[in-house]
């Protein structure tokens, strides 16, 4: 690991400041990505600015009804948070699908958001890989691509973004709250992740030096339930082959309130949108829960080896949609949501 300084932040402001200072200077939150970036050479910071003691460590009710999730809350105490738990079940059950208790207690809300993808070449510094280097290329086109993108890539970067919170709080409608050498400013969840582009080295649309010290959740409508859905390669310590997270309120007899994201298939957490436009104002239906996945999918352009994923998206998209249709007890958020991918979709989840 190349050598490097390391301050414990006071103040965002400082941490701002050095940041500013240092072009090569870089926030750490629990480290359990930053960390095995650095071991691998991937990321070489001159400077480590840990900002994780900040005080950003609380969920708090928001004037109106909705959170303020602190930067620094740990995705541990963010799925335990009983508020989080009983009014956002999508986002205590992303968090229980993510990583391993252990590493849960140390990484936080701003890290997570700000993971990195888990392609194989981008980890790998003796390969080419245009979101590391960029104009080197991108091997994984033709080469491994099984849990890569099937809707949004681009010529240069095929690759996902890893994290099953963000997809929750996609669906969610979440804002985040940045503070930077320019000032606050407030980001939607949906729109902080960029498509790859011909820039696939951004992942963000953030800027050097900003910070991210909240996530604010708004109320969701009385009769809305959601849920979290995953389906990956084992039953735990596994990244997401395809999730779905859907927030969905049926009022009247129609859905009134649909809010669907998809996670494991693009470059960022991919907000339904046409699915969802499908849904809006209808019955609940498996038709017309299928045609909504298929209208979302008719982009899918996926790779030799990941067309399995279409069909999957379509089936856990459908399956999630019953689920929350037909249950009105969305169940505890408490237990582990997820399924192998040979297995049942409802395997392991949160009931
Ligand atoms: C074996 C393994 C399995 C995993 N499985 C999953 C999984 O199934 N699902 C899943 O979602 N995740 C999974 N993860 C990833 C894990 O969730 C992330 O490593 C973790 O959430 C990152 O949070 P952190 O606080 O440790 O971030 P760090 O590693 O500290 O930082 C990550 C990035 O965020 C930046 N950063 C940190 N805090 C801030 C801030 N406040 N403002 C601006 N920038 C900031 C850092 O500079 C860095 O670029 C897994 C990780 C491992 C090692
Ligand atoms: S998919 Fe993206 S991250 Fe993976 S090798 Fe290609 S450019 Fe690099």
């Amino acid at each position: 690991m190349r050598p490097f300084d390391y301050t414990r932040a006071q103040d965002a402001e400082s941490a701002i400041r050095l940041l500013e200072r240092n072009p090569s200077a870089v926030f750490l939150g629990g480290g359990t990505n930053l960390v095995d970036l650095m071991r691998l050479g991937v990321a070489t910071p001159e400077l480590v600015v840990d900002v994780a003691r900040l005080p950003y460590d609380r969920v708090e009710p928001l004037p109106g009804g909705g959170l303020r999730i602190g930067a620094t809350v740990r995705n541990s105490d963010l799925a335990a948070d009983p508020a989080v738990r009983a009014r956002y079940p999508v986002l205590a059950q992303a968090l229980l699908a993510g990583a391993s208790g252990q590493l849960r207690n140390l990484a936080t809300t701003g890290g997570n958001l700000l993971q990195r993808t888990r392609c194989a070449y981008f980890q790998d510094v003796t390969l080419p890989c245009n979101k590391r280097a960029p104009g080197s290329g991108c091997p994984a086109r033709d080469g491994y691509h099984t849990n890569l993108a099937i809707l949004g890539a681009s010529p240069a970067c095929v690759a996902t973004h890893p994290s099953d919170m963000a997809v929750a709080l996609a669906a969610l409608d979440a804002v985040v709250q940045v503070e930077g050498p320019g000032g606050p400013r407030a980001v939607r969840l949906r729109d902080l992740h960029r498509l790859p582009g011909d820039d696939p080295s951004r992942d963000t649309v953030l800027d050097h030096g900003e910070l991210i010290t909240a996530v604010d959740l708004s109320p969701l409508p009385d009769g809305a339930r959601s849920r979290y859905r995953k389906v990956r390669d084992r039953a735990s310590f596994a990244f997401a082959l395809v999730s779905v997270a859907a927030v969905v309120e049926v009022a009247g007899g129609v859905l009134q309130d649909v809010r669907i994201a998809l996670g494991g298939v693009a470059h960022k957490p991919w907000r339904a949108e046409r699915a969802e436009e499908v849904l809006r104002g209808a019955p609940p239906s498996e038709e017309r829960f299928r045609q909504a996945a298929e209208a979302e999918l008719a982009a899918a352009a996926p790779l030799r080896d990941n067309a399995f994923k279409v069909p999957l998206a379509r089936n856990v998209m459908v399956r999630t949609l019953l689920d929350l249709a037909a249950d009105p007890a969305e169940g505890p958020a408490g237990s582990q949501a997820g399924s192998q991918a040979g297995g049942p979709a409802g395997n392991g989840e949160a009931r």
